[in-house]
């Protein structure tokens, strides 16, 4: 008998949801990603609307 485990999703990192402007509330879109000193990476993204950025960072695994 097979062992079906249907929550067991694939970890996907890059696929997170963009977060929003904190002014305008806009999806902001991804611009780019840089390494940080520790191993992790820190995503920056700018909103279209009004051209804020935002830059968040993921912890190495
Ligand atoms: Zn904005």
């Amino acid at each position: 008998m097979r062992h079906n485990d249907t929550n067991a999703l694939p970890d996907a990192p890059g696929q997170l949801d963009p977060p929003r402007c904190v002014d305008c509330h806009t999806a902001m879109r991804h611009s780019c990603t840089e390494e940080t000193e520790t191993g992790g990476e820190r995503r920056i993204y700018e909103c279209v609307k009004c051209t804020s950025t935002q830059s968040i960072e993921t912890a190495a695994a």
